[in-house]
């Protein structure tokens, strides 16, 4: 092969060579070439010369002139009269004039042909010139004329002869000179054939070189080209088996997860009941053995959805801070097992993006703090950074055992741990760095991280803002004109000192234990629930896992985390002692009504029936689609938990009958339930008409949140009205699906009270204007959707759902060629009308 190749490459060499020989040789050729017609041309302009004429012409006249003379004195002869004589000499003149002539004329000398007649002209003109006596003695006296006359003929006769030689001689000249140029001329053009000649050979030999060498180009191409095709063909077998591999790994990953669902669920439920301490403790170990294997499913189903291309991405505007409090929220309860203290600052406000993703790489990296430290505060820090682009960073800051500078790149590859130490120690899959890289790289950010073992770890995620932000640095409402902070590491006490001084707050470390209390500074303090209970100020604001046993003696304690939102929260709650705990929430919510749990499942059935007992509902059960649609007409439901994929008739079809069966289905909240978290399957659940939409596995903390935005949570309605409820903690929406109370309380916010209710009621007129339309050009199709459109529109833009809702459906099913369903509508209208009032 090698050799074959280096034959190859010798020939193509020589060929080259060879070619560049043969074009320098054609370059010479055409140079020589070239050169000899140059030659030819300025021979041509020779012959074409004119002197040679000239020189033959002047003799020419010369012998012509002679003559005339001559004939002129012959009739001076014959003849008697003066004007005979006159003539003879104008002719003589003319005659010594023509000699003149030639011997001022250059070319006379000069011209090669001219020079012997020329060598002959002065015999000739001083033969002439001894005339000139004679010809001026002419004067009448006919006796002595005729002597005289007689004297030039017989000087003529020698003369004539003369000039008759020359002109010979200069003819012959001419000829001569003809007949040598045209020999060669001759010789030329052969030389020019002979260039021409070789210039073809060497044009013929560089063709064959040419052909000879585009035929190998060819060739080479043609392996070329089979290569590529049988590379390509491995490149798609290989994708299709890399594809297939993924397809396996999500429908395993799936078909493993639903029963585990079913024994942590089981936990959770177990948990609740009265069991030995022995047995809370066997409890706990299934707990997280099931939840660690299960995250570690969840990262495998994750990386192989992201290998199989099938990753979409939402845009959206959300909440930034909901966003961090939950995510530590999922963390805090590993952090709290540790004694570790979490701290987060970030801008409140709303961005554009993909909150589900976000949520992802903050969970993973803040786990991954918690998991790798053993002492200390893992601290978020989310800033904007303004530039050409505006960006938000996110850092996570630990103090645990660090990454060696040599594995901090490898970890961004999928299954990539710092040793095997480490996963003896710590388990993992090392699948989280490399989701959140891919993660990252996908919403077109950047992922680092700097690290110093045995010191700590710093992530830092710097993603672009896209689309429109409005996020602020949060503004502590506190009369306090200082903070004394006292947290576990100085990364935390510079995160919040920096927060303070955003707040325009000044802040130093607590250095003295114990100083008199003033209005003006607030000591704020970190406690780990194992340390010895100390004594704090009145004034102080108490943080950290098991901050609640001091709520007695201070101003606030923030039971978990210290986020920004708490510590606004502390601060502004500086009257009454005020514990934000949400343990202590969590405990104390309860909800009351019947909830409608549709499961085809019979573990997951009582699993989350359990649950929603737990929280104080009543359930009704319906194993398949058909049944709750029944159920569903013959009772009212406060709520309707739906899951998606069921046999006889699925959660979507299901969802879209109660919808359609009259004004309570289409009044009922309907939550869907399933085990894929992609934006695909939230955005089926709400075309289909469900208001919501939870992540399987069901657990506790879920059905709080589901009821909390679903139901009236009875305890937090009275909070609300006490207004004491913490700032943004869980929060509380008495909200029906009718209406997007959300949505209508920041178009209170923003454009006022009045403005929104005056809104409202030309929405109503509008809405009536339209219904009446629509009823009447029910035949013409554009119409009815360029109404339906605009209803559905309007309606959104009020914040009124559930009339939306049923204009897009009217709007699907028309167009799918169903009758046109006003009456839907109308329900919807009627509905909302009164839910409005
Ligand atoms: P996993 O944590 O499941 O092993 P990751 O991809 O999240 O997988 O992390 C890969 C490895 O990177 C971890 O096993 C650990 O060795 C190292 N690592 C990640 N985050 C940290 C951290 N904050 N401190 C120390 N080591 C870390």
């Amino acid at each position: 092969m090698t050799e074959a190749r280096s034959t190859q490459s010798a020939r193509g060499f020589f060929a080259s060579r060879g070619v560049i020989v043969l074009v320098g040789l054609s370059v010479m050729l055409l140079i020589g070439l070239g050169t000899v017609l140059y030659g030819l041309q300025e021979r041509q302009s020779q012959l074409r010369d004119t002197v040679r004429e000239n020189a033959l012409w002047a003799f020419y006249q010369l012998d012509r002139e002679a003559n005339r003379f001559e004939n002129a004195v012959l009739l001076a002869l014959v003849g008697d009269d003066g004007r005979a004589i006159e003539t003879v000499s104008l002719r003589y003149e003319i005659l010594v004039s023509r000699i003149k002539v030639i011997e001022d004329a250059r070319f006379v000398v000069t011209n090669e042909d001219a020079k012997p007649a020329a060598a002959t002209l002065p015999t000739v003109a001083a033969g002439v010139l001894a005339l000139d006596p004679i010809i001026k003695s002419l004067r009448n006296d006919p006796v002595a004329d005729q002597r005289a006359l007689r004297d030039v003929i017989g000087a003529l006769a020698d003369l004539r002869k003369a000039t008759d030689a020359m002109l010979v001689q200069v003819n012959t000249a001419r000829i001569t000179a003809y007949v040598k140029e045209r020999e060669r001329l001759t010789h030329t053009y052969q030389v020019i054939a002979v260039g021409v000649f070789c210039l073809a050979l060497t044009m013929g030999a560089i063709i064959v070189h040419l052909v000879r060498s585009l035929r190998e180009s060819e060739g080479a191409r043609a392996t070329l080209k089979k290569l590529n095709a049988e590379r390509e063909s491995a490149a798609r077998a290989a994708e299709a088996g890399n594809r297939a591999k993924s397809a396996f790994l999500a429908t395993m990953s799936h078909e493993i997860r639903t029963p585990l669902n079913g024994i942590i669920g089981m936990v959770d439920l177990l948990d609740g009941s009265d069991l030995e301490d022995q047995q809370k403790l066997q409890l706990d170990v299934i707990r997280r053995s099931g939840t660690s294997l299960l995250e570690l499913i969840d990262d495998i189903l994750d990386f192989s959805k992201l290998e199989a291309g099938q990753f979409d991405i939402e845009t959206r505007d959300f909440d930034l801070s909901d966003l961090i409090e939950s995510s530590i929220e999922l963390i805090s309860p590993r952090a709290r097992a540790k004694g570790l203290g979490i701290i987060a600052t970030y801008p409140i406000g709303t961005m554009n993006g993909d909150p589900a993703r976000l949520r992802q790489i903050l969970v993973n990296l803040l786990g991954n703090a918690v998991k790798f430290t053993e002492k200390g505060d893992v601290v978020i820090e989310c800033s904007i950074e303004h530039g050409e682009t505006n960006c938000l960073l996110i850092e996570v800051k630990d103090t645990g055992i660090g990454i060696p500078a040599d594995a901090q790149d490898r970890l961004f590859k999928e299954f990539q741990q710092v040793d095997a130490s480490i996963r003896r120690q710590f388990g993992g899959s090392g699948l989280g760095l490399a989701i959140s890289k891919r993660i990252v790289e996908a919403l077109d950010g950047v992922i680092s991280l700097r690290s110093e073992v045995g010191r700590g770890t710093t992530f830092y995620v710097r993603l672009p803002l896209r689309g429109p932000f409005d996020l602020r640095p949060i503004e502590f409402e506190t009369k306090s004109r200082a903070l004394r902070l006292g947290m576990a590491s100085t990364h935390a006490m510079l995160a919040m000192q920096r927060q303070a001084h955003q707040s325009n707050i000044s802040s130093f470390p607590i250095t003295v234990s114990a100083e008199q209390e003033t209005d003006t500074i607030v000591d704020v303090r970190w406690v780990r629930e194992m340390e010895p209970s100390a004594k704090f100020l009145a004034g102080s604001i108490v943080f950290g896992y098991g901050a609640d046993a001091y709520e007695m003696s201070c101003r606030a304690v923030i039971e978990g985390p210290l986020t920004v939102r708490r510590m606004r929260h502390a601060l502004a709650g500086s009257e009454t002692k005020l514990p934000v705990s949400d343990r202590q929430r969590a405990k104390q919510i309860s909800f009351e009504g019947d909830v409608l749990l549709v499961e085809d499942n019979a573990i997951n059935q009582q699993v989350a029936e359990g649950l929603l007992r737990r929280a104080g509902l009543t359930v009704a059960i319906a194993n398949n689609g058909a049944e709750a649609v029944e159920m569903a007409a013959n009772r009212s439901y406060k709520l309707i938990l739906m899951d998606m994929q069921m046999p006889i008739m699925d959660g979507l079809e299901a969802t879209r009958r109660i919808r359609a069966s009259g004004e309570a289905g289409i009044a009922v909240p309907i939550v869907g339930l399933t085990a894929n978290a992609f934006v695909s399957d939230r955005e089926a659940c709400l075309d289909a008409g469900m208001n919501d939409f939870v992540p399987k596995p069901i657990n506790r903390d879920k059905i709080v949140a589901i009821m909390q935005r679903w139901l009236v949570d009875r305890r937090a309605e009275t909070e609300d009205k006490l207004q004491t409820s913490p700032a943004g903690q869980a929060t509380v929406q008495p909200a029906g699906p009718l209406i997007d109370v959300d949505h209508r309380a920041s178009l209170a916010r923003e454009l006022g009270e009045d403005y929104v209710s005056e809104l409202t009621d030309s929405f109503w007129r509008d809405v009536d204007q339209l219904l009446a339309d629509l009823s009447r050009s029910s035949a013409d199709a554009e119409r009815v959707r360029t109404l339906l459109h605009t209803i559905k529109g309007a309606s959104e833009s009020v914040g009124f759902t559930a009339i939306a809702l049923a204009a897009t459906d009217a709007k699907k099913d028309f167009a799918a060629g169903q009758t046109l369903d006003i009456a839907t509508i109308e329900m919807a209208v009627a509905a909302s009308r009164k839910a409005a009032a």
